[in-house]
């Protein structure tokens, strides 16, 4: 079976930058499972699969604007350092918040003295991905995957081993918004979740 629209598909990969930098890689957490034709993952990622056969392997470059986008400074935003109350920020950190353009999530890029910057791009925004994959297996899918929008067997995005344990990174089962590490299922920030994130067309069942 081909790889085509309402196929599930597993594939192993490794996701490298320009500089060759591994970024990311199934490894030891498997293959990763997706529903294709279903934006599972990013749109770069799913052409470059589309047609190949259990078995297949393939380099894949993806072009920012088929990955995480362009890096964009209008989804740069300053804030009060008092708008986190208790907590104490850090450069780094990323939580989930809704702004003007819905759920995302935010990353702390810089705090200089009572402002804190966060930069609403994806982490893989402006850069241009290097997938090296290997496809693992490819079926038809089950009417209930094609109603949610998702893979069910075998830790997909409902059972373990999915967004759950934060396989999301780099094209993972998550939507292209919400997938970065830190995304919509992982336990750093619970409370996200129901909005717009797993329980909702995200990765959850519900
Ligand atoms: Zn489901």
């Amino acid at each position: 079976m081909r790889v085509a629209k309402e196929t599930v598909v597993a594939i192993e990969y490794t996701l490298k930058d320009d500089q060759g930098n591994i970024i990311d890689a199934s490894g030891d957490r498997g293959p990763m499972e997706y529903l294709h034709g279903a934006q599972n993952i990013i749109p770069g990622l799913e052409q470059g699969v589309d047609g190949l056969v259990a078995g297949d392997t393939k380099n894949v470059l993806v072009p920012p604007q088929l990955g995480y986008g362009e890096y964009s400074d209008k989804l740069l935003q300053l804030v009060p350092l008092s708008a986190f109350g208790a907590n104490t920020p850090q450069v780094g950190m990323r939580f989930h918040a809704e702004t003007n353009l819905g759920m995302r999530v935010l990353t702390i890029k810089k705090i200089e003295g009572e402002e804190v910057t966060l930069d609403g791009n994806h982490e893989l925004a402006g850069k241009t991905l290097h997938f090296d994959i290997k496809v693992v297996s490819v079926r038809a899918a089950e009417p209930t995957e094609l109603a949610h929008g998702h893979p069910h067997q075998s830790g997909g995005c409902c059972g373990g081993g999915g967004c759950g344990s934060g396989e999301a990174s780099g094209g993972g089962c998550c939507s292209t918004e919400e997938g970065s590490e830190g995304g919509c299922c992982s336990t750093e920030e619970p409370a996200a979740q129901k909005q717009g994130g797993c329980g909702s067309g995200g990765c959850g069942c519900s």
